[in-house]
């Protein structure tokens, strides 16, 4: 049932300082809450090497903690930077060229996985209930049950689910997917992923489906669902509201003149179509010209994973694009692309989501994408802006009032730019309007609370046999 203590697993764990718990994002403040509300306590990696084997680290903070161990460079180098990094996370983003596939990397994955299994396992208790976030920890439930835990234990992934011609190029499919089925509520972002996952499991018999969203496979069955995430919808939005007095946006303000502004935010990652973005407003330039100096496209792109080969080829492609850009159409008196590799707080990317005319969030695979809810919080009711969303983002399925676009299509993603600085205000009141009652519906306490609530039916799947 619902009474045991909670387990929060994932790779990295947001310890709180000693002087109180730094600015986290939404996933993090909604499960530190329903850790506070339950008791328990969060589990992973320490974010540091060490090459000996070091215990177990306990951070206590009263009926709530958070245990972490550290990793030997070899664990992140397989574990993390190869297997997750560069064979799951391009697989799950329908990326079979850009997949690089490693013997050592795949045994890696799942002794590391062991490794934490072993480690939690010093920790539980016979009642406690596991929520298992992410990729990086697929196998983890086998190796529990395997050591005899019968305690209920959930998954969420939160990247997307490839189709089966695409996720079966993945090394090891067969044992990451049978991994799954240890799990006994397995969430997804959207249906697609869902529907790509259960496709999996019939593809290669694995599984059975019993109705009402359950599954059997080997004698015990398992819950599957999709549960989008959410934002913390009023909290964003207040944040958006006071940014006003916030420097670095009053900076960019007066910066802009009377030009209108368009933001991109995204880590520097291939699945979010940065190059193409910047490309398609290129090409709105060249066939706009009367768009020329009358409006600066101001995209926030902190590096990541920069251990990663393949994100540091993407990182020349897109320099190049936005230099290109700059190159052919800027003036001496306008600057069109504002390209800025450094990360920006969460106050400041309120303000200026809410100074900005477009939001463009163009991936060209993304599990849910945060940014994109951040971008219609943070609008101003009376005079919205325009949200510019990529299909095959995760939030398309939710924020369908969007300007929905194929970002492969440089001409049409241009001429949705034209439409979205071209919009009535009536119109952008009507799609904002849709957009926020779907943001104020789901908010990550939702998200949060209906897949505690699904994980602590014990017996919701036994009783289904329809
Ligand atoms: N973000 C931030 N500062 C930045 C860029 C991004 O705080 O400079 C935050 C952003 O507000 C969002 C998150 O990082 O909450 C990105 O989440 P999203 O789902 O869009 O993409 P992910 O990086 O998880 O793939």
């Amino acid at each position: 049932g619902g009474e045991g203590r909670l387990v929060v697993v994932s790779n990295r764990v947001p310890v709180p300082s000693a002087s109180g718990s730094p600015a986290a994002g939404g996933l993090a403040v909604a499960l530190n809450a329903a850790l506070q509300q339950r008791g328990g306590f969060w589990f992973g990696w320490s974010g540091k090497v060490s090459e000996e084997e070091t215990p177990l680290e306990v951070h206590d903070f009263g009926h709530v903690s958070y245990a972490v161990t550290d990793l030997s460079q070899r664990d992140i180098d397989e574990y993390y930077a190869g297997f997750a990094n560069r064979a799951l996370w391009p697989v799950c983003h329908y990326r079979l060229d850009l997949t690089e596939i490693s013997a050592n990397d795949t045994a890696g994955y799942f002794r590391v996985n062991e490794f934490f299994a072993r480690r939690l396992a010093t920790l539980l208790k016979p009642d406690d209930v596991i929520w298992v976030h992410d990729y990086h920890f697929i196998p983890l439930a086998a190796y529990l049950r395997q050591m005899g835990f019968e305690n209920r234990i959930g998954f969420f992934l939160h990247i997307p689910w490839a189709p089966y011609d695409v996720s079966s190029a993945l090394p090891a499919y067969q044992t990451v997917l049978s991994g799954m089925t240890r799990y006994d509520v397995i969430g997804f972002q959207t249906r697609r992923d869902l529907e790509n996952f259960t496709r999996c499991l019939e593809q290669e018999n694995m599984a059975r489906e019993v109705g009402g969203g359950c599954w059997e496979a080997d004698g015990r069955t398992f819950r599957v669902g999709a549960f989008p995430i959410g934002i913390e919808t009023d909290l964003f939005r207040q944040e958006a509201r006071e940014a006003k007095s916030n420097s670095l946006v009053r900076r960019m303000r007066a910066s802009m003149e009377d030009r209108h502004l368009i933001i991109g935010v995204d880590r520097l990652d291939y699945s979010k179509g940065i190059r193409q973005r910047i490309a398609a407003f290129s090409c709105m330039l060249e066939r706009f010209p009367q768009m020329r100096n009358r409006v600066t496209f101001l995209q926030i792109t902190p590096k990541s994973r920069s251990e990663v080969p393949e994100y540091i080829r993407m990182q020349h492609e897109v320099a190049e694009q936005a230099g290109w850009t700059n190159g052919k159409f800027g003036d001496v008196d306008w600057t069109p692309v504002r390209y800025i590799n450094k990360a920006v707080s969460r106050t400041s990317l309120a303000g200026l989501y809410r100074t900005a005319r477009v939001g463009m969030v163009t991936p060209l695979r993304d599990g849910m994408n945060l940014v994109a809810k951040e971008y219609v919080a943070s609008q101003r009711g009376t005079d919205p802006g325009v949200l510019v969303l990529s299909r095959f983002a995760g939030a398309a399925a939710e924020l369908d009032s969007a300007l929905l676009v194929n970002p492969y299509d440089t001409e049409a993603t241009a001429n949705a730019i034209v439409r979205a600085l071209e919009m009535s205000l009536e119109e952008r009141k009507e799609r904002w309007r849709a957009m926020m009652d779907k943001l104020r519906a789901n908010t990550v306490d939702h998200w949060c609370a209906s897949f505690l609530s699904v994980l602590a039916q014990e017996r919701a799947c036994l009783s289904s046999d329809a």
